[in-house]
């Protein structure tokens, strides 16, 4: 979705926009598979507001996706919260600071607590498109992975069973890897 710098009005600009389960799917997939599939849409609520340099932009949702479990590979559906603030700072804004000064009211208003949390992105200074905003965002709230519970005891790695259904009786080594690397140290 495009909004123009046009559109903003001097209370800001709210808008709530639904990204669709196709838009979430190509988002989690497109560049570098997450792993992760939404299991449907997500109702997105953005605010803009001018500031001196440009737009403000405070965007919140609520994505629940799904994906195989790090351990048993059992599919784990989670919640995940998604929530930004963008300072968009147009390019003409940056080339010449003079200008940006003009209307520092303006950028009172945005909360300047904001801007100086927020995170910088450059803009043409005319419109903006959400989309590609959105989606980085969207990625950056992913948890790096996710387990079906913390315990999980995973899949037997000789036979594949799910251990956290029940013991297969396949010999396993417990030693822990780390351990079995000390076991092998040649004391004196
Ligand atoms: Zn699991
Ligand atoms: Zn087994």
């Amino acid at each position: 979705m495009v909004v123009t710098v046009d559109q903003i009005r001097e209370g800001g600009l709210s808008l709530d926009e639904t990204l669709s389960e196709s838009f979430l799917a190509h988002a989690l997939a497109e560049v570098k598979d997450t792993g992760f599939r939404p299991d449907g849409p997500a109702l997105l609520h953005v605010k803009l507001q001018k500031t001196a340099s440009g737009v403000l932009l405070r965007g919140s949702t609520e994505v629940t996706v799904h994906t195989p479990c790090r351990r048993c590979l059992a599919d784990v559906h989670l919640r995940v919260p998604v929530s930004f603030t963008l300072n968009l700072v147009s390019r003409a804004a940056l080339a010449d600071p003079k200008q940006a000064g003009a209307d520092d009211d303006q950028s009172e208003r945005a909360g300047s607590f904001d801007l100086e949390r927020a995170d910088e992105e450059l803009f043409d200074g005319k419109s903006i498109d959400l989309d590609p905003l959105v989606r980085e965002q969207v990625l950056l709230a992913l948890p790096m992975h996710a387990v079906c519970r913390e315990d999980c005891k995973g899949l037997c790695g000789s036979c594949g069973q799910n251990l956290n259904e029940g013991e297969c009786g396949c010999a396993r080594a417990q030693v822990d890897p780390r351990l079995a690397a000390l076991k092998n140290i040649k004391l004196n």
